[in-house]
């Protein structure tokens, strides 16, 4: 029987010493890091991950705020505010929250913010750049290595299958799994004999977006299986791509869906809002003022 890989579980730890380290490095460099929102027009679906994603900035007290700006905003405003959140010192990550208006050109939106600034990793995503060492992984893909890597169980020489082709989560978890050493098959939809070739993976990454796309029978004796799809029932059950009852048979590790990879991916906006902090603290070893920063979001409970 398959241990459950407690997703949320990872994250709260993860943000008890997110929360912590934020606290030693503004003790040390006179800020905190600091991560800018931006979202346009009133997506339900956003506005919840937008929330989402305010809370866990604020559980570990990172400076920022959410720029929520209105349907009518025009592709230059948001380019220009993008312009502003670049040049801002205060701004360590910026989070553009998808998707845009259909007036708004999402490819031009995306690539107006600065690459070091680009705490979704979009930029890196579209040119390529995971495959480099010290670029910013994409938040998704980035959770995916953390839940396999807090087994304990080493990912080098691994066979990984990645099931799906998605820009956003199979190919770049696709690079990231390469980085690792692990030797890696992409399946998608035109891929044949898919069983047999789950049963050769020693790791599973399911990110296709239909529920039981694998099935029990699909997975090897102790393989790790990661589950990245979020599905509706018509019972309004949320599920993921993976047969979980039945997965869990045979699996060595596996995340559920909800409470695995969801909850991972936001913990991993948070580590890249950090990463990015670093990155520009070691560049540019300037002195904040203080009284020119505004801490909006509070320290809150983990
Ligand atoms: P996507 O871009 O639509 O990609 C889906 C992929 O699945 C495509 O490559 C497609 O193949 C492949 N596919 C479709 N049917 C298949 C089948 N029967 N067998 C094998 N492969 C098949 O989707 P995405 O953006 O990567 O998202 C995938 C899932 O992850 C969605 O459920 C999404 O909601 C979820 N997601 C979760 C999180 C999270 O935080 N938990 C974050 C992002 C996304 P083709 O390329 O051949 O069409």
């Amino acid at each position: 029987m398959a241990q459950i890989i407690d997703g949320k579980a990872l994250a709260a730890a993860q943000y008890e010493q997110m929360r912590l380290e934020i606290d030693s490095l503004e003790q040390k460099y006179g800020r905190r890091p600091g991560l800018w929102a931006v979202i346009v027009g009133e997506d339900p679906a956003s506005q919840v991950y937008v929330r989402n994603k305010e809370n866990a900035a604020r559980k570990v007290g990172l400076a920022g705020e959410v720029l929520r700006l209105p349907e009518s905003t025009t592709q230059d405003e948001l380019l220009a505010l993008l312009a502003r959140l670049n040049a801002d010192e205060r701004v360590d990550g910026i989070l553009l929250q998808l998707p845009l208006p259909a007036h708004i050109n999402k490819d031009a939106a995306i690539a107006a913010i600065a690459p070091d600034k680009d705490v979704d990793g979009y930029a890196g995503m579209k040119q390529g750049l995971t495959a480099r060492a010290g670029c910013i992984a994409p938040c998704t893909p980035r959770a995916c290595i953390q839940l396999i890597k807090s087994t304990g169980i080493p990912i080098e020489g691994k066979h990984a299958l990645v099931v799906g082709r998605g820009e956003l989560v199979g190919k770049p978890v696709a690079t990231l799994l390469l980085n690792e050493n692990a030797t890696v098959t992409i399946a998608h939809s035109r891929t044949r004999g898919l069983r047999e070739i789950a049963l050769t993976a020693d790791i599973i990454v399911a990110a296709v977006g239909r529920p039981s796309v694998v099935t029990g029978d699909m997975v090897k004796p102790g393989a790790i299986v990661i589950d990245v799809g979020i599905n509706r029932t018509p019972e309004g059950k949320i599920v993921g791509d993976v047969d979980f009852e039945a997965a869990c048979l045979n699996a060595g590790y596996i995340t559920p869906v909800p409470g695995g990879v969801g909850p991972m991916t936001i913990a991993m906006l948070i580590r890249n809002t950090l990463d990015c902090y670093l990155q520009s603290i070691s560049q540019n070893n300037y002195t904040f003022n203080y009284d020119n920063i505004s801490f909006p979001y509070t320290k809150g409970e983990v």
